[in-house]
């Protein structure tokens, strides 16, 4: 075996040219939205009664009419056959980071006759047989229904398949008792306590024409390509998202020639083919370039409502997934595929608009709008502080915990980074100092004067996990496989306290016969003082920092099985139960899913490093003795000098040696039996997997990198760090 496999792989890699999958070349503008069953298509299929009910349905997220479903279900049919599809599903997101879907035909039998149907029923509500999907508890197996519900706030839409299309309904995914089993419906909670809370506190400073308040969320979806052939050769890869071994490259990213590079042709079809079939589905696609390491690219869409952005986000991931194979390469979603270069993540822009559009993190041009801005913007940073903890729980799994702090990433430490003009503004303010020097105005009655606020965007630190960024917050933890929702629901959650807390504040000052503006200036300096410890400007990378960091009382955590523990804590138990948002089950499922999922999948990395590590690796370092060592003994009967080849051997069988051994220390920390969520297994087991399976895995990497740096490249059955990060 040894290495052919791997050669006739980058001779096929050679001989690949970019393909041509898009025929159809209107503008993007034209086609947007065509496979969604959006408004417009709603209008010209239904009657005029019936859309109007409809429409409120989706604007206002209010029950369908019972009576208009049946029409509104037969409408959609009728669109969906006529665009080709045969089938629908709902298509709904349980609590395994996937998106999930089980397919119907619209077939029924009727008197005898076999005829395309669609129900109200079938729209509204669907039945998996759902006992398959994590509960975390929630539901045993024995009970094990659990329904989907239409959402109707997000259009239905066509997946297209070669030789098909199908209608997928989203949904959300609710256990009978009611308890969510799923990532939207804690989203959708989150989203209309954010907006009461902000609606209360815009009020209070006399914007009562302001109906709703949203979040909007922009993620920028990073991720690496390889070729398919070479991919299919690394069982880790396939069996894990990550490469377990490698020896590094000779050449990695230090020429800084891949970022913004031109992008190669293979590379951009494959991106314009993804981007035409998102923009079929309405998702408004609009950035793609070469990211920092070799094989790595980003692909960024508009911004839009969180739920909406959270829908596509895991739609853009499907749709890589799917459309990568037609162009002969593997999409790589992991966020640390390779060790020594960078890793993914998906920076999550988030920030807060009206009904009308408006921004509520645009800093204004007049004292009231920069009262209003200064309020929004200090109750985020006030959310981030009292929960750093949760919100790093939200990003935390066992593949992110390769990124975090890897110093390409933030650290695991949650703080704020506000810019140099923003600081000197709460400093101030702090000292309850008006800013004389400054082209500052009066606040309405005079008594406290706010300075002009610009936009500071030039100055931007990309160490920091939350960095305001002129008019949002970039939140820069999130890993690239995540589904973005859990974060966005802790943050819109969080959010809606703290405003909620300005609102108290604001009102008490009210209420004790102060005017609006005095009340705020009042109010101001205990609460810069509260958020103070989480404001960092500087490197977030040093180490300097988590010295700092730890005097400041922020929370840290390394791994995954400590970080969940922030997901339950009685701060955040209470944070999600007074906003109905999530229940102590609903957490402690949440929290059991995770663990349970980091532990499966460091077992699963652990079996398949053993595997290779003894059919793959090891059969090549024995090949490597035995014509090292045949070689030694032919030219010492030759009489002619042997040191190197004998050296050559004795090393490799010194670190062979090791490899049995380091594969045998792996062996033995794996437990045989899987832990069993509900009886307090799952903690300890994620913790044996951080404290004692990821070491004994770490361990036998170092033997075998060492062993690819010395075995015969004949000999070597796995495509290399080199050939996966350059062939291409
Ligand atoms: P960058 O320099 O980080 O690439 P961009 O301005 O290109 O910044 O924005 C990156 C992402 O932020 C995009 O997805 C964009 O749509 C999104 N974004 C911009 N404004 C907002 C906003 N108000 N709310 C949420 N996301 C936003
Ligand atoms: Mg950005």
């Amino acid at each position: 075996m040894g290495a052919e496999r791997r050669f006739q792989a980058l001779v096929q890699v050679a001989a690949r040219r970019a393909r041509t999958t898009v025929e159809d070349r209107r503008p993007h503008s034209e086609r947007f939205g065509a496979l969604t069953f959006s408004l417009e298509e709603a209008q010209r299929r239904l009657p005029k009664e019936v859309f109007q009910a409809y429409r409120e349905t989706v604007h206002a997220g209010k029950p369908l009419d019972a009576g208009l479903a049946p029409v509104v279900a037969h409408a959609m049919k009728e669109w969906a056959m006529d665009e080709g599809a045969t089938h629908f599903s709902h298509w709904f997101q349980p609590m395994n980071g996937i998106t999930a879907e089980k397919h119907d035909a619209f077939l029924t039998f009727e008197g005898g006759l076999l005829l395309e149907r669609f129900n109200a029923k079938e729209l509204a509500q669907g039945e998996p047989d759902a006992s398959s999907f994590p509960s975390g508890g929630i539901r045993n197996t024995f009970e094990a229904r659990g329904y989907t519900a239409w959402d109707p706030a997000t259009p239905a839409f066509l997946m297209s398949g070669p030789n098909g299309k199908t209608l997928c309904i989203p949904s959300v995914f609710l256990a009978y008792t009611g308890e969510s089993l799923d990532e939207k419906t804690p989203l959708l909670r989150s989203l209309e306590a954010l907006s009461r809370a902000a609606l209360r506190l815009l009020q209070l400073l006399g914007r009562t024409e302001v109906e709703r308040v949203v979040a909007t969320v922009g993620p920028e979806q990073e991720y690496f390509l390889v070729d398919r052939a070479l991919y299919d050769l690394r069982p880790d890869l396939v069996a894990c998202g990550r490469t377990l071994f490698g020896a590094p490259s000779p050449k990695g990213q230090e020429l800084e020639d891949q970022y913004f590079g031109a992008i190669k042709e293979r590379v951009l079809a494959l991106m314009a083919d993804v981007e035409h079939q998102l923009v079929g589905l309405g998702i408004p696609v609009k950035t793609r370039h070469n990211e920092a390491a070799p094989g790595q690219y980003e692909c960024a869409c508009i911004f839009e409502l969180a739920n909406r952005a959270a829908d596509h986000n895991q739609l853009v991931l499907e749709t890589f997934r799917r459309t990568a194979a037609r162009h002969d390469l593997a999409f790589l979603e992991h966020e640390k595929p390779f060790r020594g270069i960078n890793g993914s993540g998906k920076h999550n822009n988030w920030s807060l608009a009206t009904d009308r559009g408006e921004n509520l993190l645009e800093p204004g041009d007049s004292p009231a709008k920069n009262l209003q801005f200064l309020l929004f913007l200090l109750a985020a940073v006030r959310a981030v502080h009292r929960h750093a903890g949760l919100l790093r729980a939200t990003v935390a799994s066992a593949s992110n915990d390769h990124r975090l702090g890897a110093h390409e990433a933030p650290p695991a430490i949650m703080s704020v980074f506000l810019g140099e003009h923003l600081v000197a503004l709460l400093d101030r303010l702090e000292r309850g100092q008006a800013s004389p020097e400054e082209r500052g105005r009066t606040l309405e009655a005079g008594v406290c004067t706010l300075p002009t606020i610009c936009r500071d965007s030039t100055d931007r630190n990309r160490t920091s996990p939350f960095a305001f960024t002129g008019n949002k917050f970039e939140f820069r933890a999130l890993g690239s496989s995540a589904n973005i929702s859990m974060t966005n629901t802790a943050l819109n959650t969080m959010m809606a306290e703290s405003l909620d807390h300005l609102g108290d504040l604001l009102q008490a000052g009210l209420a004790s016969g102060r005017p609006l503006a005095q009340a705020a200036a009042e109010a101001l300096p205990a609460l810069v003082r509260e958020i103070r410890p989480v404001l960092f400007d500087g490197d977030n990378y040093s180490a300097a920092w988590q010295a700092e960091a730890a005097r400041r009382g922020l929370p840290h955590e390394r791994n995954t099985p400590a970080a969940l523990g922030h997901l339950c804590s009685p701060a955040s138990r209470a944070l999600f139960e007074r906003y109905r948002v999530l229940d102590a089950r609903e957490l402690a499922s949440r929290q059991a899913v995770r663990l349970e999922n980091y532990t499966k999948r460091v077992h699963i990395e652990a079996r398949v490093a053993l595997e290779m590590a003894r059919t793959g690796v090891m059969p090549a370092a024995v090949g490597q003795l035995e014509h090292l060592g045949a070689a030694a003994a032919r030219l010492e009967a030759l009489a002619l000098p042997a040191g190197a080849v004998r050296e050559q051997a004795r090393r490799t069988a010194e670190l062979t040696e090791r490899l049995g051994a380091a594969a045998g220390a792996l062996e033995a920390v794996l437990p045989e039996r899987a832990p069993h969520a509900g009886n307090g297994e799952l903690q300890a087991a994620a913790e044996h997997c951080a404290g004692r399976v990821l070491p004994a895995l770490e361990e036998l990497r170092q033997v075998v990198d060492a062993l690819e740096e010395l075995t015969d490249d004949g000999l070597w059955p796995y495509p290399k760090y080199r050939e996966l990060l350059f062939h291409l």
